[in-house]
């Protein structure tokens, strides 16, 4: 898809930080390393091009309750109307009610969540800080929590958040009070210069992260894409681009049941042999990653930062130009060169 100029701007450069902040690991190069949006520019963008495509768009009313028929979906909206169809597409996020009608939706227990701010900034400021290459920032188990904070300047905002990924339910972070750690890491974030002195925190959001996929995202006349399916990188936590992708394979999927004329379960199940296929291996992969956010040891990002190739290779992969299942053996070979390498230097 071109950009439509929905991007806003470009990180050209990054800095990760291990808890203990006794070093960082710098991003080599100056080519972009993540693409940066403001969310609700970029929803009403993507909702004139599916207007300019078709789409009949109903806002302000809410799906309430969807039914499957022998051949037909009716879909509910809160104003009482109806929408017959062949097909019903839940892309609801990560509650999704479309997912709930139908008995696949998340439990709590597969759900953690993720704090944020946003704050409109001068250029000037931001060039300041970030300089014009809006450098990133993010530091890893910040206040001990399973997961990270981030700091993202965008052209005249500046995104600051933190991201856990361990069910809330789980003792260490249901434990911590998230509001008192994003808080603290304000402060932290003054203390190193890293944001301006005068940022106030305002009110903070929080929403929700799926932590897996779903084992079933498809149905009779039902498939889920995006959050509503879970389908989120389980160590980053980004999930628009699984949402577009896994958009676009259903639509794929659903053009095949039109010329079909088939709606089965059967049928559609398809739809989640084609996301495993594209980009189920590699959220597969980094679901074994996961566990490292509960760890001690650092290791990674140590080795990381003496080594541009690894730090390149990891950075890849979490921004998502790299497939970490195609590249996995390349990725655990650099891992060992280094490690082996610092070991015998000693
Ligand atoms: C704080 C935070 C920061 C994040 N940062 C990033 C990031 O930097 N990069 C990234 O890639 N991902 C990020 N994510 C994840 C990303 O936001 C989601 O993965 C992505 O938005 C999923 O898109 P979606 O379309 O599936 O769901 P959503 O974006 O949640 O969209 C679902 C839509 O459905 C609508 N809806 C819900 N219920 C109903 C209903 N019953 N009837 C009608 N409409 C309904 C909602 O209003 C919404 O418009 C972040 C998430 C959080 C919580």
């Amino acid at each position: 898809m071109k950009d439509e100029g929905l991007i806003e701007s470009y990180s050209r450069g990054g800095f990760v930080y291990p808890p203990s902040l006794d070093y960082k690991v710098e991003s080599p190069g100056n080519e972009p390393i993540a693409a940066m949006i403001l969310r609700e520019k970029f929803d009403d963008g993507l909702v004139k091009l599916a207007i300019d495509s078709g789409a009949t768009f109903r806002d302000g009313r809410v799906v309430e309750d969807v039914t499957i028929h022998e051949d037909s979906v009716s879909t509910k909206l809160t104003d009482g109307s109806h929408i017959e169809s062949q097909i019903v597409i839940g892309a609801d996020g990560a509650w999704s009610t479309v997912a709930k009608q139908f008995g696949l939706h998340q439990n709590h227990e597969n759900m953690s969540i993720a704090l944020v701010q946003e704050y409109p900034l001068s250029s000037k400021t931001l060039d300041t800080f970030f300089t014009e290459k809006r450098i990133c920032h993010v530091h890893m188990k910040v206040q001990g929590i399973a997961g990270y904070g981030w700091v993202f300047p965008k052209k005249q905002h500046l995104n600051i958040g933190i991201s856990v990924f361990e069910s809330l339910s789980k003792k260490s972070s249901g434990e911590k009070n998230l509001k008192e750690v994003f808080t603290n890491y304000i402060h932290l974030l003054k203390e190193n210069n890293i944001i301006p002195d005068n940022l106030k925190i305002g009110k903070i959001k929080g929403a929700a992260l799926p932590l897996y996929p779903l084992s079933k995202t498809f149905t009779d006349r039902c498939l889920l894409c995006g959050d509503a399916a879970g389908l989120i990188n389980p160590v980053s936590g980004e999930g628009i681009y699984y949402a577009m992708a896994s958009g676009e394979i259903a639509a794929g999927v659903i053009a095949d049941a039109f010329n079909a004329d088939e709606y089965s379960e059967r049928f559609l199940s398809s739809y989640q042999k084609r996301w495993k296929d594209d980009f189920g291996k590699d959220i597969k992969l980094l679901m074994r990653f996961t566990k490292q956010w509960t760890k001690e040891n650092d290791k990674f990002v140590e080795l990381a930062s003496k080594d541009e190739k690894l730090t390149a290779m990891a950075l890849g992969i979490l921004h998502g130009g790299i497939s970490i299942h195609e590249q996995r053996w390349k990725l655990a070979r650099r891992y060992l060169y280094v490690y082996f390498k610092e070991l015998f230097s000693k």
